[in-house]
C-alpha cells in the first residue's frame, strides 16, 4: 500500500478539521451571537417595564378615583352641613369632611408620586426601544459578515473535499482501516519518519527497529514500535 498517499489524504483531513473549528469560532459568528443575546436581553425588558407601566397606570386611575371618590362624599357632608343645627352632630360632620380632605390630600400625595414613576419608566421604555432598534438594525449587515465568512471557508471546504474525493478513489481498501485508526490515535493514523523520529509520537527508533521495518519490503506496512502508527520510510 501506498502510505505517501494516505499521508496526503491525512494531510487534507486535517485541514478540514481546522477549517471546520474555524467555521465554528468565526468572529463574526460570535458577533452575531452577542447581538442577538443582546436583543433578546433589550426585548425582556421592554416586556418587563411594559408590565411595570400596566401596573403604575392602574395604581394611578385607583388613586385618582379614590380621591374622587372623597370629594362626592365631602360635597355631600357639606351639603348636610349646611342643614344641620344641633352643635354636636355639626361637630362631628365637620370632623368626617377634614379627615376626607387629608384622603383626599395623600391620594393627591400618591397620584404624583406615581406620576413620577410612570414617567421615569417611560423614559426608560423609550431609551430600551431606541437601543434595540439601533441593535436590529445592525443586524442585517453583521448577517452578511458571517454569511461571506462562511462562504469562503466552505469554499475552501469544497476544494479539499474535490481532492479528498479523488485521493480516497485510490484508496478504497484501506479507507475504513485508514479511519478507524485515525479515530484511534488522536486524528494521525500515517505519520511521517523524520530522521530516525517518528513524527507521530515524536520517539525515536533504534537502528535495529528502523532495519527490521526497511527489511518488511512490501510485504507488510511498517508501523511505528512505539505508536503503532502506519510509518512512511
Ligand atoms: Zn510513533
Amino acid at each position: 500500500m501506498d502510505l505517501k498517499v494516505l499521508l496526503e489524504l491525512q494531510a487534507i483531513d486535517t485541514h478540514l478539521n481546522q477549517l471546520e473549528h474555524k467555521r465554528n469560532a468565526l468572529p463574526e459568528r460570535k458577533a452575531l451571537q452577542l447581538l442577538q443575546g443582546q436583543i433578546i436581553e433589550h426585548e425582556r425588558l421592554i416586556v418587563q417595564l411594559d408590565a411595570a407601566i400596566a401596573q403604575l397606570e392602574s395604581a394611578f386611575a385607583e388613586a385618582e378615583k379614590s380621591g374622587n371618590d372623597c370629594d362626592a362624599k365631602r360635597q355631600r357632608l357639606e351639603a348636610q352641613l349646611r342643614t344641620v343645627i344641633a352643635p354636636r352632630e355639626a361637630e362631628s360632620l365637620q370632623r368626617e369632611i377634614e379627615s376626607l380632605r387629608q384622603e383626599r390630600e395623600e391620594a393627591d400625595g400618591m397620584g404624583l408620586d406615581l406620576m413620577e414613576q410612570l414617567g421615569e419608566q417611560e423614559i426608560a421604555r423609550d431609551n430600551a426601544r431606541k437601543a434595540l432598534a439601533e441593535l436590529e438594525r445592525e443586524k442585517p449587515a453583521r448577517e452578511t459578515a458571517l454569511r461571506d465568512a462562511d462562504a469562503r471557508i466552505d469554499e475552501e471546504m469544497r476544494g479539499d473535499r474535490q481532492r479528498r474525493d479523488a485521493i480516497a478513489e485510490t484508496t478504497k481498501d484501506v479507507l475504513a482501516e485508514y479511519e478507524s485508526r485515525r479515530k484511534h490515535l488522536g486524528g494521525v493514523a500515517v505519520s511521517a519518519l523524520v530522521g530516525r523520529t517518528c513524527s507521530g509520537c515524536h520517539l525515536d527508533l533504534s537502528a535495529g527497529e528502523l532495519q527490521q521495518l526497511k527489511d518488511l519490503g512490501g510485504s507488510a506496512d511498517p508501523e511505528c514500535p512505539n505508536c503503532g502508527r502506519w510509518l512512511v520510510l
